[in-house]
């Protein structure tokens, strides 16, 4: 048996993720832990910037689309009281970036939704599935369903 110090909880930007994220609250609440937070930039167009980067999020951003994501993440973080240091904004594809910062940042626990942007059309999400596979730590998957 192992307790959980570190969860990362990986949230997009679907209807479903407040659920995802009052679920990570509740979890890491019960268990005393440390909360962390990534969202994976895949939609913007960024051909200079190498898969893994963290975006900054304190700094400004020229480019219009990107500064709309930064805002969305922010303001999800901050009504999840997510510490500043606890905030990953982070260029790539999502299932390889969630599995490998996980890794990297000794995460005990990820948590991610059973469905996402993608929607309900399969019995897991493809990132769910991916990062289930994948990981090197538990996962748990916040079962979405169309009537929530
Ligand atoms: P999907 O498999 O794409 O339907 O998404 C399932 C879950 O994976 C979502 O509920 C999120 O928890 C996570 N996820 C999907 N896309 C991203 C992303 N770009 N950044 C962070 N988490 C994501």
């Amino acid at each position: 048996m192992h307790t959980y110090k570190k969860i990362l909880v990986a949230i997009d930007f679907s209807d479903y993720g407040n659920l995802v994220a009052n679920q990570a609250r509740f979890i890491t609440d019960t268990f005393q832990a440390e909360l962390h937070v990534i969202h994976v930039l895949d939609n913007i167009p960024m051909p200079d910037t190498p898969y893994g980067a963290l975006i900054t999020l304190d700094q400004p951003s020229k480019d219009l689309l990107l500064q709309a994501e930064k805002n969305k993440f922010t303001q999800i973080c901050d009504a999840m009281h997510i510490a500043p240091a606890n905030r990953w904004l982070i260029w790539g594809v999502p299932q390889e970036e969630i599995t490998r910062f996980a890794m990297q940042e000794k995460m005990d626990l990820i948590i991610v939704g059973s469905h996402g942007r993608h929607g309900l059309t399969a019995l897991l999400g493809s990132t769910a599935k991916n990062v289930i596979f994948h990981a090197e730590c538990d996962v748990m998957t916040v079962h979405l369903r169309d009537d929530q």
